[in-house]
């Protein structure tokens, strides 16, 4: 199926959007936006330094329909989510967002109530748009680069007046390999410190529970579940976290949780694969020991 990307120049999300495609075709095309080389061998290329979605719905419409693309693919990311919709009614195309699986025969899964159940669509039409959920597909590791002919963009009816890019440190809490997340059970923010040093030693980022940032402990950026970030690292480290279901869909696809919590009957004991038992208190720098011991 002719099949056409429509991604920020990131070589993590074109890499995973680039193995999505692979099961529509062999070789897809791309409308890559920002500055900066394509990377990954694709069949045309397009590219534009409009980054405002408003600006990109006309210009991109008349391309997929002048090309007859049958699939586009997207990230859930501002980009995405902010194209998907208009891109939709413009084309009177079926979106499917979210999607986190694909299967033969065209169809894909999507989760909902915040990840306790999964709703399997079959497509059935062309176009189609889907957006893909982060870190469900490995990215495919790109080599070389594409060159492009610019997207003509026309007059911008949106000017973009300043933007404030998010002051995060260290490794980006979607990015982590390892994640060290705190709750309302580490009762100040203080002990935050020892979760830092924690994820330190692993390489790792530190994440929060809602009750953490509804207490202001930890900035809202660092939120982890449905209104918060979705994240799908190795390890989960769940501390002083009750295990909300709110919470929970946001680490849906983490592939090892690790809950510590004084709580026996804490729901997060439901989703862990490792449970303790405990105070953090003890556990947390018991831990830490450790991890330092092994390097
Ligand atoms: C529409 C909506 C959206 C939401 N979105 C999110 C979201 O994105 N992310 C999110 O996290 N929540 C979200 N929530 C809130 C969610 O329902 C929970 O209220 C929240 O996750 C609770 O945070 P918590 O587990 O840190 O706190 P609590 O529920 O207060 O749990 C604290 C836990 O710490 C344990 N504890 C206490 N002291 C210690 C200790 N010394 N050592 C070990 N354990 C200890 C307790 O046993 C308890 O289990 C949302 C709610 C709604 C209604």
């Amino acid at each position: 199926m002719k099949t056409l990307i429509i991604e920020n120049i990131d070589l993590k999300k074109i890499g995973e959007l680039m193995t999505v495609s692979r099961l529509f075709c062999d070789t897809p095309d791309i409308i890559a936006l920002g500055d900066g080389e394509i990377p990954g061998s694709f069949g045309r290329a397009w590219q534009s330094a409009a980054t405002v979605s408003a600006n990109l719905v006309v210009p991109i419409t008349q391309l997929i329909q002048q090309e007859g693309y049958e699939v586009i693919l997207m990230s859930v990311s501002t980009l995405g989510t902010g194209l998907a919709g208009p891109l939709s009614a413009a084309l009177s195309a079926p979106v499917i967002t979210e999607v986190t699986a694909i299967h033969p025969d065209m169809v894909v899964d999507r989760p909902v109530y915040g990840g306790k159940a999964i709703i399997k669509y079959k497509i059935e039409s062309t176009p189609s748009l889907l957006t893909i959920r982060r870190k469900y597909f490995e990215p495919e590791a790109l080599a070389g680069t594409t060159p492009s002919v610019p997207l003509e963009t026309g007059d911008e009816k949106v000017t973009l007046v300043s933007e404030k890019i998010e002051q995060t440190e260290g490794i980006p809490l979607e990015d982590a390999a390892v994640i060290v997340s705190g709750g309302r059970g580490m009762g100040d923010p203080e002990n935050f410190a020892l979760l830092q040093e924690m994820a330190d030693l692993l390489n790792g980022a530190v994440g929060a529970s809602r009750g953490a940032v509804d207490e202001g402990w930890a900035s809202p950026t660092r939120q982890i579940g449905q209104t918060g970030k979705i994240v799908a690292p190795d390890v989960y480290f769940a501390v002083g976290i009750s295990g909300a279901s709110q919470h929970l869909a946001g680490i849906a696809n983490s592939k090892c949780v690790v809950g510590i919590n004084k709580d026996e009957e804490a729901n997060i004991f439901n989703r862990a694969r490792f449970g303790i038992v405990s105070d953090y208190k003890k556990i947390v720098p018991l831990l830490t020991q450790a991890i330092r011991e092994d390097r």
